[in-house]
């Protein structure tokens, strides 16, 4: 690792980029005095507000199909993404085989519109003061340039996080309760179009009671309740005292859900970090040879990944252990065993890089 270096100008940083060939390119997010001086007598002057939000830390359900992990001090091997200690010897230190999917980066990205949401209506983020970039890998970053966030410590920063997130929120703190009109118990709640968590809270109750009504933990005859239901006319009065059988306790177990259908999964760490490393925009990312770039966000919609961030031409041979099927453009590659193939240049690096094949010269 080569750390603690500064460029005067964007020249000489390509120019000790190429003289170097890095499998990954960090910039820090924090501002300094004295960049190139130790850790402890840099001066720190402030730090950008950045969020991570990588399929690492979605929970996708097409991750058994295409990820691994083997627990590295028995041996135990399972599908899908890694448990945080290892479920027969109870170790931490997992190795994980991951692979990158439509899936998984479809959901990473409506993560990232519901983050963008939050900054811009209950954060007072200015759009022009804010900038999204694929990680080159499987998922997406948002930097916020900001003189009056930047000198936030961490403490602060934890709060933003813990905000996205809608940790610990009370649904009871949040205007829903229950009321006593006239010697009748009554649910009063939060409205539409309310700001904030509130009104996030109603639309997040739209989304949870499309779903299977078991899966909600509620009762047989509250399912049957809600599938009984006109859509429509349920949500256009105020609900939340309109459900036969739902009581204070069923209404706040569904907000908790609702709350978490609607916050952004951003990884804690990297916003509270005020001495963060991520990725150089414009840079390759040395596990897929994908471009780490700009999306600009009106076009973060139509933005595809596996075609928009290709950055090889040609053609390569390569020898293929195991690989499962992928697209890149508008191919479809794969699945391959021990075999070797002829790819696109971009097709046979994702290979090489991801470690399931070897070159063959
Ligand atoms: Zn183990
Ligand atoms: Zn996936």
């Amino acid at each position: 690792m080569v750390r603690h270096r500064a460029f005067r100008d964007p020249s000489v940083l390509l120019g000790a980029i190429r003289d170097l060939i890095p499998a990954h390119t960090y910039f820090s997010t924090a501002y300094y005095q004295e960049p190139t001086a130790a850790m402890e007598e840099k001066g720190w002057k402030g730090a950008d507000l950045v969020f991570d939000i990588d399929a690492d830390h979605l929970d996708t359900p097409c991750k058994p199909s295409h990820d691994k992990w083997k627990c590295k001090a028995c041996g135990t091997v399972g599908n899908g993404g890694a448990p945080r200690i290892c479920p027969k010897c109870k170790n931490d230190r997992m190795e994980e085989q991951t692979w990158l999917c439509d899936q998984c980066l479809r959901q990473a990205k409506e993560e990232t519109t519901k983050l963008l949401e939050i900054l811009y209506s209950d954060l007072g983020v200015e759009p022009s003061n804010l900038r999204i970039f694929f990680s080159g890998h499987r998922g997406y970053h948002v930097h916020v340039y900001s003189t009056q966030l930047q000198v936030m410590g961490e403490e602060e920063r934890r709060e933003i996080a813990s905000y996205v997130l809608g940790q610990a929120l009370d649904p009871q703190l949040h205007e829903l309760n229950e009321v006593n009109v006239g010697g009748v118990k009554v649910i009063e709640g939060p409205q539409l179009g309310q700001p904030g968590w509130r009104g996030r809270m109603v639309e997040g109750i739209y989304d949870v009671l499309s779903e299977e009504g078991e899966r909600l933990g509620l009762s047989p005859a509250q399912v049957k309740t809600i599938k009984t239901q006109d859509r429509d006319e349920f949500f256009k009065r105020p609900f939340w005292s309109s459900v036969k059988g739902f009581g204070l306790s069923t209404w706040k177990n569904l907000s908790v859900k609702a709350v978490d259908r609607r916050s952004a999964k951003i990884d804690t760490v990297v916003t509270t970090d005020v001495h963060r490393l991520i990725r150089l925009p414009g840079t390759l990312n040395g596990h897929t040879g994908l471009l780490t770039m700009q999306v600009p966000r009106e076009r973060l919609d139509e933005f595809d990944p596996f075609r928009d961030s290709l950055a090889f031409h040609g053609e390569m041979r390569v020898r293929v252990k195991d690989a499962p099927q992928f697209r890149l453009a508008e191919r479809q590659f794969g699945p391959y065993l021990n075999e070797e193939v002829e790819l696109p240049s971009y097709a046979a690096m994702l290979l090489l890089c991801k470690r399931r094949a070897e070159p063959v010269i």
